[in-house]
């Protein structure tokens, strides 16, 4: 049976006052709304307790498997306000896939996609009021569901018991001074994850495990990282929290190809889909990190960029690694804008919805 998620409102909400303070200045995931969507698992009795409810802190056993063990997978997508006022979601039903995908890999019970779709429906329907309206910017409610092994046991194994849980935070433009080029830590020291592991799970893990190269990067300057496989071919995979495309001097797009280690992307995938749509070639194969430098040096690449839910695209300016920089020459960049113009285009509802990704709550 289908969950419902009905509504227990808060008896407390924040003022209107109190919700335009915040989307004058929203930031991001710092400030949360109103409601959480919430459903709990148990082994034998299926998904049930469903309801949006005020938000608040869980109350926690210290044997919660997830503060041992680690297993909690999340989800990142967006609501978005058109002109007219309505609000819509971006191909949620790929978060919900992914989200079945990764809870297959961390052994957690698996949420129908249709159960994770009316979560994150009724969720933003309930604190509608906390969807900003972008006035020209990229202001958005960013939607974060988890899942969590909950119940109180120290041995290892698949969870018995699992909590859903889906809340909200609106958040501001990316770029606040416009979309700028960014720099890029290359590392092949620490690595993100291997054949075989949890890779292409977003599972809260691979970003712990992260944060060292992170760092790293930071102190050199840049402001996310890119992962090369440190063994064998020294294949480029993906950032901390982005995908990866390089564009060559013809226009053909290249990124690595989903082999297990890199997370599916839904804005990697809607890339491919509008780029090949505006006539451009994609190629997805594996790419050498020499491959990528030494197409940097040559003039082979002209552009490249990250992407993901968060910026959507970030152009690149240079790729930093401890063999030296590799910068793409200054004012490149036009395929990357005209690709980020297409997808915001579709998100914001500036331009047809073509491919039929845009559903409204
Ligand atoms: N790779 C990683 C490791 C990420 O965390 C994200 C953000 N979810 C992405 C890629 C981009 O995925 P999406 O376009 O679905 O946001």
């Amino acid at each position: 049976m289908s969950l419902s998620f009905p509504l227990q409102p808060n008896p407390l909400p924040a003022s209107d006052a109190r919700v335009a303070e915040v989307l004058a200045h929203p930031g991001f995931g710092t400030y949360f709304t109103d409601h959480m969507a919430v459903a709990t698992w148990t082994k034998g009795q299926g998904w049930q307790d469903d309801s949006i409810k005020p938000y608040g802190p869980f109350s926690m056993d210290p044997a919660s498997a997830v503060f041992h063990y680690a297993q909690e997978i999340f989800e990142g997508m967006k609501a978005y306000r058109h002109a007219d006022g309505s609000v819509w979601l971006f191909r949620p039903e790929k978060n919900a896939e992914r989200f079945v995908h990764s809870a297959a890999r961390l052994m957690l019970p698996e949420l129908p996609v249709e159960d994770f779709l009316t979560a994150c429906r009724e969720l933003v329907k309930a604190d509608v009021r906390w969807v900003p309206n972008p006035e020209g910017g990229e202001q958005s409610l960013y939607l974060r569901p988890f899942m969590m092994a909950f119940e109180n046991f120290l041995g290892v194994r698949a969870a018995e018991r699992a909590l859903f849980c889906v809340i909200a935070s609106p958040v501001g433009t990316y770029f606040a001074e416009g979309v700028r080029p960014i720099n890029i830590w290359m590392t092949d020291e620490y690595s993100r994850a291997g054949q075989g592991g949890t890779g292409s799970a977003k599972c809260g893990g691979n970003y712990a495990s992260s944060l060292i190269a992170q760092y790293e990067g930071y102190q050199q300057g840049c402001s996310q990282v890119l992962f090369i496989q440190p063994a064998g071919e020294h294949d480029v995979e993906e950032l901390g929290g982005m995908n990866v495309f390089a564009v060559s001097e013809g226009g053909a797009l290249v990124t690595p190809a989903l082999d297990g280690t890199i997370l599916h992307g839904v804005t990697r995938d809607s890339i491919i889909t509008v780029a090949r749509s505006l006539g451009l070639a994609v190629e997805e194969r594996p790419l050498g990190a020499s491959e990528l430098r030494d197409g940097i040096t040559s003039g082979e690449f002209v552009e490249a960029f990250c992407c993901g839910t968060a910026a959507v695209i970030s152009p690149i300016g240079a790729f930093k690694s401890k063999a030296g920089e590799y910068a793409l020459p200054p004012g490149s960049g036009a395929i990357t804008m005209q690709i980020r113009e297409a997808i915001t285009d579709i998100q914001f509802g500036r331009a047809e919805d073509t491919f039929g990704w845009m559903h409204r709550v």
